[in-house]
């Protein structure tokens, strides 16, 4: 890895070309090639939205296990209505709350039929859904920019509680919209998962800005900010508190990335400001996204650095939280699968650009 980070654009507008992340060496094929038609609509694959028995619907707080947090602006009873976003563990979770030492790998023995047996920790960990608006059919993108703000709020207080609990290493959040993209649930939620083990594709960024700054005496997310803007062609909206931008080896098309202007590698270290602005820049990208792709399945997810664990080494050096954005107009296929690259048909640089025409004014409108 070079002192500069190099995000050269080819000249070749027809060509494929392999691209390689310079963090977390992920490979992606640009096959512009195989573009879609930019900007063409796709049909939202949650465009009827009965609201049913709903439990996340306002009215049907007993429908959900205890709330663990919520934001009531006019106060009342845990589990009683009037929320602006409430909290609950997963009814169906992926992991258990256990008590006791936090598990680590054993050393291999070299037997398979040990690693067969054995390879196993048992699965604790939290699993809470963050509930983001009372009202079935929206998403904190239709309301104001405080209700998106409450919503980045609650994933802070709840990164906050996890950072406080012992034998928790790092946490996800993240949200499913659409089935295509993973959601069982229409009601806009997101979900934050707090594991005692440290997610490969985590410990890859955290790893890579250390060894980045080790080899080059510089931060990573400071110096490829810096080589992106030089770029330009890729930011799609910097603020005085966030950048944002489509990366260079994107994985999906309109692939987003947003990332703050200060040095900050923990999420629940955010100021009270910072969680507004990102709620009001999110709220925009929402909407820009709607404008653009029409009610598209998306991901997205929050990569923050530790939480006070004893199996991680300390925050790594130039490495800022960050949120990533992943429209998801193609299902995952069987070469993703099979060779763990991808083929992006959308350059970023043409996505940029889309994105930015969508962009709606930072002026509280809600389209
Ligand atoms: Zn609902
Ligand atoms: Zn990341």
């Amino acid at each position: 890895m070079g002192g500069k980070i190099d995000l050269k654009p080819t000249d070749d507008r027809s060509h494929p070309e392999y691209r390689r992340d310079p963090l977390t060496g992920q490979i992606v094929i640009i096959a512009r090639q195989r573009a879609h038609r930019p900007m063409s609509r796709f049909p939202s694959d949650d465009e009827d939205l009965p609201s049913g028995d709903c439990p996340f619907c306002e009215g049907r707080e007993t429908m959900t296990p205890p709330e663990v947090f919520a934001i009531r602006p006019e106060g009342g009873a845990r589990d009683s209505v009037g929320w602006q976003v409430r909290v609950v563990p997963n009814k169906y979770p992926a992991l258990m709350v256990g008590a006791g030492e936090t598990p680590s790998w054993s050393e291999h023995s070299g037997h398979l039929g040990d690693l067969l047996q054995d390879d196993a920790l048992p699965g604790v960990g939290h699993h809470e859904v963050v509930i983001e608006c009372p009202d079935h059919a929206s998403s904190y993108h239709r309301h104001g920019d405080a209700q998106a703000g409450a919503v980045f709020l609650a994933y802070r207080e709840r990164l906050r509680c996890f950072a406080r609990k012992e034998g928790i290493a790092s946490a996800i959040v993240f949200k499913n919209s659409g089935r295509s993209a993973g959601a069982s649930q229409p009601h806009a939620h997101s979900q934050i998962i707090a594991m005692p083990l440290v997610p490969p594709i985590l410990e890859r960024e955290w790893r890579g800005c250390d060894d980045y700054w080790r080899e080059n005496g510089r931060h990573y997310f400071a110096n490829l900010l810096d080589a992106e803007r030089s770029h330009g062609e890729r930011i799609v909206e910097a603020t005085d508190d966030f950048v944002a931008w489509c990366p260079y080896a994107s994985r999906f098309p309109y692939e987003l990335c947003v990332c703050p202007r200060e040095e900050q590698a923990r999420y629940d270290e955010a100021s009270d400001h910072q969680v507004e602005a990102l709620g009001a820049l999110m709220r925009r990208l929402m909407l820009a996204m709607d404008n653009a792709l029409g009610s598209v399945a998306f991901n997205y997810f929050l990569h923050t650095a530790s939480l006070d664990s004893p199996n991680v080494d300390g925050v790594p050096a130039g490495f800022r939280w960050h949120l990533e954005i992943t429209p998801r107009l193609e299902g995952l296929a069987g070469f993703e699968i099979g060779s763990g690259m991808y083929i992006n048909p959308v350059p970023p640089d043409m996505a940029a650009r889309d994105w930015r025409r969508y962009m709606p004014a930072a002026d509280g409108a809600t389209s």
